[in-house]
Protein backbone atom coordinates (compact mmCIF):
# COMPACT_ATOMS: atom_id res chain seq x y z
CA UNK A 1 0.00 0.00 0.00
CA UNK A 2 0.73 3.69 0.11
CA UNK A 3 0.15 6.62 1.85
CA UNK A 4 -0.55 9.99 0.11
CA UNK A 5 -0.66 13.21 1.76
CA UNK A 6 -2.21 16.26 0.32
CA UNK A 7 -0.21 19.26 1.42
CA UNK A 8 -2.80 21.49 0.66
CA UNK A 9 -5.14 20.09 3.73
CA UNK A 10 -1.82 19.68 6.14
CA UNK A 11 -2.59 22.07 9.03
CA UNK A 12 0.72 21.13 10.66
CA UNK A 13 -0.78 19.40 13.56
CA UNK A 14 1.92 16.95 13.60
CA UNK A 15 -0.44 14.44 14.82
CA UNK A 16 0.23 11.76 12.24
CA UNK A 17 4.43 11.96 13.06
CA UNK A 18 3.42 11.17 16.69
CA UNK A 19 1.75 8.16 15.82
CA UNK A 20 3.72 6.88 13.05
CA UNK A 21 7.11 8.89 13.14
CA UNK A 22 9.33 6.44 10.90
CA UNK A 23 6.65 6.68 7.84
CA UNK A 24 5.84 10.34 8.35
CA UNK A 25 8.38 13.41 6.98
CA UNK A 26 7.75 16.99 8.67
CA UNK A 27 9.56 20.16 7.59
CA UNK A 28 10.37 22.47 10.61
CA UNK A 29 7.01 23.90 10.78
CA UNK A 30 5.51 20.55 11.33
CA UNK A 31 3.72 20.23 8.05
CA UNK A 32 3.69 17.27 6.68
CA UNK A 33 6.34 17.17 3.15
CA UNK A 34 6.17 12.86 2.88
CA UNK A 35 3.99 13.29 -0.28
CA UNK A 36 3.49 9.83 -1.60
CA UNK A 37 5.11 6.80 -0.09
CA UNK A 38 5.17 3.47 -0.06
CA UNK A 39 4.27 1.40 2.98
CA UNK A 40 5.94 -1.78 3.96
CA UNK A 41 3.55 -4.76 4.72
CA UNK A 42 4.57 -4.27 8.49
CA UNK A 43 4.12 -0.87 8.77
CA UNK A 44 0.08 -1.16 7.16
CA UNK A 45 -1.81 -0.84 10.28
CA UNK A 46 0.01 1.83 12.05
CA UNK A 47 -0.05 3.58 8.21
CA UNK A 48 -3.60 3.60 8.59
CA UNK A 49 -4.08 4.97 12.25
CA UNK A 50 -1.94 7.47 11.68
CA UNK A 51 -4.33 8.51 8.65
CA UNK A 52 -7.23 8.17 10.65
CA UNK A 53 -5.96 10.13 13.22
CA UNK A 54 -5.49 13.47 11.22
CA UNK A 55 -7.78 16.10 11.98
CA UNK A 56 -7.71 17.11 8.41
CA UNK A 57 -7.78 13.85 6.39
CA UNK A 58 -5.28 14.90 4.61
CA UNK A 59 -3.42 11.46 4.51
CA UNK A 60 -4.79 8.89 2.01
CA UNK A 61 -4.18 5.30 2.27
CA UNK A 62 -4.14 3.75 -1.43
CA UNK A 63 -4.13 -0.44 -1.31
CA UNK A 64 -1.62 -1.62 -3.80
CA UNK A 65 -4.15 -2.83 -6.03
CA UNK A 66 -6.60 0.15 -5.74
S1 LIG B 1 -1.87 15.09 11.32
FE1 LIG B 1 -2.63 15.71 9.27
S2 LIG B 1 -2.77 17.92 9.38
FE2 LIG B 1 -1.44 17.26 11.03
S3 LIG B 1 0.68 17.30 10.24
FE3 LIG B 1 -0.13 15.27 9.92
S4 LIG B 1 -0.97 15.33 7.82
FE4 LIG B 1 -0.77 17.42 8.52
Amino acid sequence: MRIVVDRDRCMGHAVCALMAPDLMELDDLGYNVTGEAKVEPADEALARRAAGACPEGAIAVVDAHA
